[in-house]
Formats: C-alpha cells, sequence, structure tokens
C-alpha cells in the first residue's frame, strides 16, 4: 500500500491538549490497546499498533473538528457539545457532528452558584440579576425554560471572579468537586446541565475498513467501561445454599457451577460480578456457608 492509500485509511481523533479530559482520554485509548507514539509538545500522536491518530487541540475547538471532517472522531464535555448545539441553532444551523457514546469520565456539572451569604429565594429571585457565564446558550435555554428574565453577561474565562469584582450577581459555571466555588466564596444553586465526556463523530460516511475501527473502539470502550467495576469471584459453597448465593452476589448473571472431587454437596461457584464486591458481601457469603473465596479484578471483557 502506498504512504497516501495508508494515510487515508487511518482514523483521526481529537483528544484535548492540556486538560482535565487528557489523562482520561488518554487512559480510555491505552485500555482499548492503543499503543501512541507521542514526543512532548507534539500535535498529532500516532497509533503503533491501530490505524488511528490522535490530534491533540484544544477542547472547544473538537466539535468543530469533527464536523467539518478534518478529524473522524473526538472525545468532549457533552457541556461543549451541548453549547455548540444550542449556538449553532441560534445561527439556524444544525450539529452535525454525532455524538456514539457517553464516557465514564470528566463529570461535571453546570451550575449557578451565588455568594456564599446570600440566601436563595429560588428560581423567580433570579429575575433581573446579572449572570456571569461562558455558557451563554445553555444559561439561556435554562432561563428561558424556566421563564427567568436575568440578564447574561458573556465571559470567556474566570468566571468564578464575576461576583466580586462587581461584573455581575451570580455565576453559571462547571463544577465537580465545588472547591472553587467554596474558594471564591460562592454557593451552588441550581444544576443547568449534568455533564460527562463524549465520543463523537463525523458525519461523513467513512470506508468500511475505517467505519469496521470505529465499532471495534465502541466495543472495546464498552469492554473497559464494564470492567470497571466489575470483579471475578470464586468460592466453595454446600449445593443447598446455591439459591441464597447467587442473591448475595452483586449484578453477576448465571454463575458457573463446577462439582468439587469428593465432596458430592459441596460446590465451586465462578462468577463475574458487574459491581465492586464488598468485604460485607463475603461476610454474608460466609454466613450461608461459602468458603475459599477469592476475588479477583477483570482486565478485559468482550461481549
Ligand atoms: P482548553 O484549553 O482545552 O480550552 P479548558 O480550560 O476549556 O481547556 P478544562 O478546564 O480542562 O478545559 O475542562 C475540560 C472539560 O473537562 C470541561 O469542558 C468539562 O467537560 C470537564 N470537566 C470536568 N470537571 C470539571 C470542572 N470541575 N471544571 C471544569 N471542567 C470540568
Ligand atoms: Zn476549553
Amino acid at each position: 500500500m502506498d504512504q497516501t492509500t495508508e494515510r487515508q485509511t487511518r482514523l483521526k481523533l481529537a483528544v484535548q491538549k492540556a486538560g482535565r479530559l487528557t489523562d482520561p482520554s488518554l487512559e480510555l485509548l491505552a485500555r482499548c490497546g492503543l499503543k501512541l507514539s507521542r514526543g512532548r509538545d507534539q500535535l498529532l500522536g500516532v497509533g503503533e499498533n491501530m490505524p488511528l491518530d490522535v490530534l491533540f487541540v484544544r477542547d472547544d475547538d473538537i466539535p468543530d473538528l469533527v464536523q467539518e471532517d478534518v478529524c473522524d472522531l473526538g472525545l468532549v464535555g457533552l457541556n461543549v457539545i451541548e453549547e455548540k448545539r444550542l449556538e449553532l441553532a441560534a445561527r439556524g444551523a444544525k450539529a452535525r457532528f454525532t455524538a456514539l457514546r457517553a464516557l465514564d469520565f470528566g463529570h461535571c456539572r453546570l451550575a449557578l452558584a451565588g455568594p456564599a451569604e446570600r440566601s436563595y429565594a429560588g428560581l423567580e429571585s433570579l429575575r433581573g440579576l446579572r449572570i456571569a457565564t461562558t455558557y451563554p446558550y445553555l444559561l439561556q435555554r435554562f432561563l428561558e425554560q424556566r421563564s427567568v428574565q436575568a440578564e447574561i453577561v458573556r465571559l470567556s474565562g474566570a468566571v468564578e471572579i464575576a461576583p466580586r469584582l462587581g461584573r455581575a450577581d451570580l455565576i453559571c459555571d462547571l463544577v465537580s468537586t465545588g472547591s472553587t466555588l467554596q474558594a471564591n466564596h460562592l454557593r451552588e444553586i441550581e444544576t443547568v446541565l449534568e455533564s460527562h465526556a463524549v465520543l463523537i463523530r463525523t458525519p461523513v460516511t467513512l470506508p468500511a475498513e475505517q467505519q469496521d475501527w470505529v465499532e471495534r473502539l465502541l466495543l472495546r470502550i464498552e469492554g473497559v467501561e464494564q470492567v470497571k467495576e466489575s470483579k471475578y469471584i470464586m468460592l466453595h459453597a454446600p449445593r443447598s445454599a446455591l439459591p441464597e448465593i447467587k442473591l448475595l452476589l452483586p449484578g453477576s448473571e448465571t454463575p458457573t457451577i463446577i462439582p468439587l472431587e469428593g465432596s458430592p454437596d459441596r460446590v465451586a461457584v465462578h462468577a463475574v460480578c458487574r459491581e465492586n464486591v464488598f468485604w460485607e458481601t463475603l461476610e454474608s457469603l460466609k454466613r450461608v456457608g461459602a468458603s475459599a473465596m477469592l476475588v479477583l479484578p477483570v482486565e478485559k471483557m468482550l461481549a
């Protein structure tokens, strides 16, 4: 295959260059088996064992890069894609990227917050106030849906200090632990959007080989997300205790029952639990007769 064809068959995935989504995005890809060559400060990481390269960019640019088909895929916050959708809609345009899958990282919420000392008397009390945000479209939709007339102060950053500077009465910003709010003497009062990272894709139909890799990547992501909390549990138990044991195993499908050589009424039980197995569970299993219990982490899973 010559170099041009080779390049055309490679998928390009946009990932945040330096920020909260960078490490978890790269970790997800690594867990999906991708080995990336990336020199320091390089814009492009080349997949060494998959036809997939990673372009490192600002997160705000990811929806455009994907819908303009510069990149085939992108990992970005729901907050960014929803703001983008509304911004496009306001211009009479339609977002052309598609969300393929919600991911279990980048959890945060877009929230309204006000000075900690000020009591909050419900949405009605927001009327006429100034709210500073870098998410004017999501905020506007939130206010409109609740018929609240407030003034939106659009900022490009440093939203949390706007009330102190007298530029706004409240803010609408991303929060995860709340520590930034606390440090700025602000208190969360309403949630505008619950957010997490999302895998998005181009509107363009991909060549079969690339599409195939998108599907493989999705299946691997599925597997990675499933095993996160999953445990493999092995134990011995009296055959008569099986009904109780099945009820105690958290989130497990049909366990494998194996007879034990020389003890006709005892069996070995092997099961995948889709939730963590806590000491309390093991103690309860012991009470119904289980012994020789072993809990192992699951590394990979493919349905
Ligand atoms: P960039 O330079 O790429 O534009 P940024 O300052 O916009 O960076 P970050 O603060 O790194 O971006 O946040 C990236 C994304 O991480 C957010 O859009 C959001 O989806 C998610 N996120 C998770 N928790 C938080 C949080 N506490 N504050 C802000 N973003 C968060
Ligand atoms: Zn950004």
